[in-house]
């Protein structure tokens, strides 16, 4: 008799949606769907880290924990390396915290809309969920109710975004501080935040606050999503049981070489995400001026929701007109997402939109 594999599978798993999107339509005039950066990692970069890489040995496994890539990652943030986790993409080293401190039966506290791998990697671990959604016009963090949902003992593991993905709001110092005083451990997830203001940094934070958890990630403002380097940052001894849930070599020889070319680049990096803050600001006003709700970011993208409701449709039509932006309207009713690109991108986006409202 055959036995079918999937009567085998955890129930939580078999009920995700898999993280899926329509294939992209053949021609794309302005792809503001992703977050990514506008622009790639300045040629004489990657010929720097193509040359790196043609002289290591492919066929010997990298250095055990990056600790070239560590060093350098440490060095941009103003850490000791000790406190440094490199990841596959940030997205790995999020999931090893959330399995750490809330795999197997611990609940995972989040704010939604929020970025929608968060509830995904809580049915991997096996960790329940509980939610404390944005509130407002502004769509803001409703934070006496997160806080008070988040004292609710050790297994109670609060993982915030800031700025937050879709809505771009941002937590302050002081909530943070008065989160970490509630939590047992706090995640915050800071893939954005090089388009925010110095002010937003928490990594500030950490020497102070011994149970806070930040991850950063390369694929935005640095331009290397596809080569997929992210990091942790913590107390350095927690960073070593955040080091333990990431398999060995998970960082390859070429996604090193690649980010520490790009990391070389930074002062570029700094202009770009500075005029990305600008046009964000510039694209909000001319949505507004359209009549449409547009939450305040600091992030490369604006959350918005159209007039009547018609988000899906306005998708569609932009779409159709080779526009890519995120529809949103399953976690947020009626809301669009759409990342910052080159300011003639963004004014394709406007003026089709113009067209489409
Ligand atoms: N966090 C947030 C909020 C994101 O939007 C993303 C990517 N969309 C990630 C983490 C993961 O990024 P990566 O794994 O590429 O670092």
């Amino acid at each position: 008799m055959t036995r079918d594999p999937l009567a085998a599978a955890r129930p939580e798993i078999r009920a995700l949606r898999a993280y899926r999107f329509e294939p992209r339509p053949e021609s794309v005039r302005a792809k503001l769907d992703f977050n990514e950066s506008p622009a790639d990692v300045p040629a004489a970069a990657k010929a720097a880290a193509l040359a790196a890489l043609s002289a290591r040995r492919f066929a010997h496994y990298p250095e055990l924990g990056a600790p070239r890539l560590r060093d350098a990652l440490a060095a941009s943030a103003g850490l000791a390396p000790e406190q440094v986790v490199p990841s596959n993409g940030s997205g790995e080293a999020i999931l090893a915290a959330v399995s750490i401190f809330a795999g197997c039966g611990g609940t995972l506290l989040l704010a939604p809309p929020v970025f929608s791998l968060y509830f995904q990697m809580a049915a991997i671990v096996g960790a329940k969920v509980a939610t404390v959604p944005l509130v407002g016009d502004d769509f803001r963090l409703d934070e006496e109710a997160f806080l008070a949902a988040a004292a609710n003992g050790e297994r109670t593991v609060p993982l915030l975004c800031s700025p937050n993905n879709p809505t771009g709001g941002v937590l302050s110092h002081d909530f943070v501080r008065r989160l970490c005083a509630v939590a047992g451990v706090v995640l915050l997830d800071q893939a954005y935040v090089d388009f925010a203001e110095g002010e937003d940094d928490l990594l500030a934070l950490l020497p102070e606050l011994p149970n806070l958890v930040v991850f950063r990630t390369l694929s935005k403002a640095w331009s290397i999503a596809g080569l997929r380097v992210g990091y942790a940052a913590a107390r350095s001894d927690v960073a070593v049981e955040i080091g333990k849930a990431i398999l060995p070599f998970s960082v390859d020889v070429g996604a090193e070489e690649v980010a520490l070319a790009a990391l070389d680049g930074r002062d570029d990096v700094r202009a770009r995400c500075r005029s990305i803050a600008v046009e964000r600001e510039r694209i909000a006003a001319a949505l507004r001026a359209l009549g449409v709700r547009v939450a305040p970011s600091r992030a490369n993208f604006l959350f918005f929701v159209p007039a009547d409701g018609s988000a899906a449709r306005v998708f569609r039509d932009l779409r159709a007109r080779g526009v890519l932006v995120r529809d949103l309207s399953a976690a947020s009713p009626a809301a669009l997402r759409v990342s910052i690109g080159t300011p003639e991108e963004n004014e394709l986006f406007l003026s089709i939109l113009k067209e489409v409202l």
